[in-house]
């Protein structure tokens, strides 16, 4: 048993700092903005986040999680979204992100193109599990 089951208090299951000058660091935040997860747990391993890859000064493959809201929506479901990827973690190799988790396009009422990500991302707490490709 865990201390987190010896209790119904969920606070330490996110925090939002209103002091922090960089709030709200990623855009498409619905529910309650989770800095819990600031540093996210998964930048390492298989995520289904919405990332691209860039190469640092370094030469080593990282990602660019701009565009990524899922460790940030709720913190009710952004720590139930972490807990679910690291259970079973699998390191990640450096590779683009499937298509399947990439922004779908859609057009607008405007007839412009407008991405998906966004609301995909904050109803999607618990995604599948990841590609084994
Ligand atoms: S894309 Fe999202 S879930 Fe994946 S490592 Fe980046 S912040 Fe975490």
């Amino acid at each position: 048993m865990q201390p987190k089951d010896t209790t119904n208090n969920e606070a330490f299951k996110g925090f939002t700092n209103h002091e922090c000058p960089f709030l709200p660091c990623h855009p498409g935040v619905k529910r309650e903005f989770n800095c819990l997860f600031c540093y996210c747990p998964l930048i390492a391993y298989e995520c289904p986040g919405p990332y691209e890859v860039f190469t640092d000064a370094n030469g080593v493959r990282r990602k660019d999680c701009s565009a990524c809201t899922l460790p940030h929506d709720g913190y009710q479901a952004s720590w139930a979204f972490i807990q679910k990827w690291l259970a079973k973690p699998v390191v990640w190799d450096g590779h683009e992100q499937s298509p399947r988790y990439l922004p779908k396009e859609r057009p607008a009422a405007d007839g412009t193109a407008a991405s998906e990500n966004d609301e995909r991302a904050s109803t999607d707490p618990k995604p599948e599990t990841p590609d084994k490709n």
